[in-house]
């Protein structure tokens, strides 16, 4: 349209919650394009304050340290609604996905720095610490209990979907509509580029395939121990743990998730990727908007599961 043919790409790149955020739109001129994006990573650095489990003295931290005291304790809205979509989550995942496993991770990233496996009483005391159910919300008072002392939260595994959301909302306070949010490979679409059916987003299978669609409207997740995991006597554990066992995962995943929403989609990466493909195949029921290709590799065996078309 006419209004649309007025507006330029902008494009900008920063380093945050240590990973690459890449953000795309259309503005109508260079001031709205830098005063919003300014505005969109600073929303971003505010949301890591809170919910980084590298600070001491982050919300959440701050929160996890309440724990066994018995009390209800006050969070912000940003704190309780991540923590409320990760206990649906959770629920819906059978604790595939799990926020509680933050002494379980603690200990593994002490391991990979000191490159020593844990012994098995030290995941046997991290995991009694762990478990949603001992989480418990209050929705009307926006108040949060952990039951039990010693926990931790971790909300690593939908933090950054949850970030592009909140980013691509101050966007479009700026009243800015063709928007791409890409934090750390968890990417949030609105409107097309003007003129354009869609983004052209590129996915891969992380080996021989890719696929590329025009998409709007959606968000989009991938997830994969690629970039992050521990090695130790040549057998490689992902940063993603299996809630059940308490150790990385031991077979080459790699998940990538499309949904209505960034911060489900980058849950469902993670749960999906425990789980595996015969498991989620019965998950994804309880998420019918959602789309999955998920690829297993275990040694020479490659197992692929895809729902995207
Ligand atoms: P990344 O953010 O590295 O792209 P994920 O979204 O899968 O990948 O998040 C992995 C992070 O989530 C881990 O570093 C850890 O903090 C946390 N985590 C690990 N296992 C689980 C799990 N089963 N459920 C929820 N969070 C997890
Ligand atoms: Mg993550
Ligand atoms: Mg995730």
């Amino acid at each position: 349209s006419f209004c649309n043919a007025q507006e330029s790409r902008y494009s900008f790149e920063k380093g945050m919650m240590g990973s690459p955020f890449k953000l795309v739109f259309y503005a109508k001129n260079d001031s709205i394009a830098n005063v919003a994006a300014q505005a969109a990573f600073k929303r971003i650095e505010k949301l890591n304050e809170l919910l980084s489990d590298y600070r001491d003295g982050s919300e959440i931290n701050l929160l996890s340290a309440q724990s066994g005291s018995g009390k209800w304790v006050q969070v912000s809205d940003e704190l309780f609604n991540i923590l409320a979509i990760s206990q649906d989550i959770s629920q819906k995942t059978d604790g595939a996905f799990d926020a509680t496993l933050g002494p379980v991770v603690q200990m593994w990233r002490h391991a990979t720095r000191k490159g020593i496996f844990p012994a098995d009483s030290a995941i046997r005391d991290a995991m009694s610490r762990t478990g949603y159910k001992k989480l418990k919300l209050d929705a009307k008072r926006k108040k949060v209990l952990l039951t039990q002392k010693g926990m931790r939260l971790d909300i690593g595994g939908l933090g950054k979907g949850f970030a592009a959301e909140e980013a691509v909302k101050v966007l479009r306070s700026f009243d800015i509509k063709s928007i791409m949010m890409d934090a750390g490979g968890k990417i949030v679409l609105t409107n097309p580029p003007p003129g354009t059916k869609g983004w052209n987003i590129t996915i891969s299978n992380g080996s021989d395939s890719l696929k590329t669609m025009p998409l709007s409207h959606v968000a989009l997740a991938t997830s994969g121990p690629t970039y992050r995991y521990m090695e130790y006597n040549g057998i490689r554990y992902s940063h993603i743990v299996d809630p059940k066992t308490g150790i990385g995962l031991l077979f080459h995943v790699r998940t990538t998730v499309i949904s209505p929403d960034g911060t489900v989609a980058d849950a469902l990466a993670t749960a999906f990727s425990v789980a595996g493909i015969e498991k989620s195949k019965q998950m994804i029921t309880q998420f019918p908007e959602s789309r999955v290709w998920l690829v297993e590799k275990q040694e020479e065996q490659v197992a692929e599961w895809n729902t995207l078309e």
